[in-house]
């Protein structure tokens, strides 16, 4: 499995700090976020569609 780098909103490299990634609650596929997309609270897109906060 391959490990997420970047951010799935921006897609972005996840290097600053801040940035996380968890599994999606949907199907558990990893989601990262960047900082920037957090902190403006940017949604989400997994590839199996679910679509959160
Ligand atoms: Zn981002
Ligand atoms: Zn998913």
């Amino acid at each position: 499995m391959r490990k997420t780098d970047n951010c799935t909103t921006c897609e972005i490299r996840l290097v600053e700090e801040g940035s996380v990634r968890f599994p999606c609650p949907k199907c558990g596929e990893e989601i990262g976020r960047c900082q920037a997309c957090r902190v403006l609270g940017n949604l989400y897109e997994c590839k199996c569609g679910f679509v959160g906060p």
